[in-house]
């Protein structure tokens, strides 16, 4: 099901036709379906029901304040990588005996920060960090909550970017090393162990990695649970894949990804989180761009965009294939040609797509990016001094801008002349 559906012959987000809100808020813009958002977390929710559980939004995926509060207010947690992630949850109203921490790098500060506001847990990713951590708490006079996640050393069979559950990658604990480090944690009061997590990749699109790993985690919780571990929380992680490209193949759903939780370890009397992000958000939202030129190259036709690299990265930085649309929808039987669609930064690398076979497309004419929802506006930077895009969401008839594209005023407002330069 689909929220970005035409609708007699235009492009709508549910019931919101895109060249209303490109006449409201210019173009380019990300737009957002409430409805998508809301179906997705609840596509996990049953996934998991029957199971204690829960489901830790990645917000990394998409942060904006109101589809974080979105997902808060039907009671979904938040999994945060930064403490600026942690106060945007909290700023959504989000407590935090529902917010989970992870990352590699958190330091002193950002440890304090959440023990203060609260937190459910810390995923803990090194023996640094959990020394630090250790010391901060026992300053504070409290322990806390924690898991450590362990690198189980499986090919998530994705991108080599987002791929994180191999031993070359930077992230968790060599899960061969997990004893010795629960043994570790057990000796310091200022961190109580809870349970174990995993996360090992982005973008996957195959459950069996994940099988693989959760059989690791299984074996390691009765491991830890004989050396004396109370292991009673398991987070598995986020990172099941959308299809970017219409294809035939059924990829896997949160229904399927919920059953290999239940075989792997559903009767270890765990409480289950999981952190999915991208699935979540990815269909949730457009890139809506308009052509500026149509112009013809040797032996190749460019559409030239108002969006570029800046806004949505994917392409340029995972060799992302986004599905692009017309917002009108073309005739029947017309003629398709290969184009190649970029941007207007000064970088070759600001291509979208090359020799896409596209319907006839003019100056003027809007394009949508399909699946640009997840680590598309979050992603984004102002390189060439191109204003942020504006963020849009839409719920039934209305829509209300959650972002607006900073002027050029505030842009350079933000910067300030040093003193010897005079004014
Ligand atoms: C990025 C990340 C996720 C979410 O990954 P998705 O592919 O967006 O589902 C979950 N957990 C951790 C620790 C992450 O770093």
């Amino acid at each position: 099901m689909d929220d970005f559906l035409y609708l007699d012959g235009i492009l709508y987000a549910e019931d919101v036709a895109l060249p209303e809100i490109a006449q409201a808020v210019g173009t380019p813009f990300y737009v957002y379906s409430s409805a998508t958002f809301v179906r997705h977390l609840k596509q996990f929710e049953d996934a998991l029901a029957g199971m204690p559980h829960l489901v830790c939004y990645a917000m990394k995926a998409n942060s904006n304040l109101a589809v974080v509060k979105l997902l808060g207010d039907l009671g979904a947690g938040m999994d945060v990588v930064s403490g600026g992630e942690y106060l945007r949850a909290k700023a959504a109203g989000v407590p935090g005996e529902r917010i989970v921490f992870s990352g590699v790098g958190k330091t002193r500060e950002e440890m304090r920060l959440v023990i203060s506001g609260g937190i459910r847990q810390i995923n803990v990713e090194s023996e640094p960090e959990l020394r630090l951590l250790h010391q901060v708490a026992v300053s504070m006079d409290i322990s806390v909550p924690v898991t450590v996640r362990v690198n189980p050393d499986v090919d998530a069979k994705t991108h080599e970017k987002i791929a994180t559950g191999k031993s070359e990658n930077k992230f968790g604990i060599p899960i061969s090393r997990a004893r010795e480090v629960y043994r570790l944690a057990a000796d310091l009061p200022g961190v109580e162990v809870v349970g174990i997590d995993v996360h090992i990749g982005s973008q996957l699109t195959d459950l069996e990695p994940y099988r693989l790993a959760y059989q690791k985690v299984r074996e390691l919780t009765n491991e830890l649970r004989m050396d004396g571990h109370d292991i009673r929380r398991l987070d598995l992680g986020g990172g099941l894949g959308i299809p970017y490209e219409r294809s035939n193949v059924r990829p896997p759903q949160p229904g399927d990804f919920g059953a290999v939780i239940r075989e792997t370890v559903g009767d270890l009397g765990c409480e289950i989180e999981i952190e999915p992000g991208r699935f979540i958000a990815g269909n949730a939202g457009l890139l809506v761009s308009r052509v500026i030129f149509r112009k013809q190259g040797d032996g190749r036709t460019f559409l030239i965009l108002d969006a570029a690299m800046n806004d949505l990265i994917r392409p340029a930085m995972y060799d992302a294939c986004h599905e692009i649309v017309p917002v009108v929808e073309p005739a029947p039987g017309v003629d398709r040609i290969p184009v190649d669609i970029v941007g207007p930064v000064c970088e070759s690398g600001d291509t979208f797509a090359r020799q896409r076979t596209m319907p006839p497309l003019a100056d003027g004419d809007l394009v949508a990016f399909r699946s640009a929802g997840a680590y598309g506006a979050v992603m984004a930077s102002e390189y060439n001094s191109r204003p942020l895009i504006p963020e849009i969401l839409v719920n039934g008839h209305q829509f209300a801008v959650i972002r607006p594209r900073p002027t050029f005023d505030e842009m350079l407002n933000r910067d300030r002349l040093p003193v010897w330069m005079g004014s």
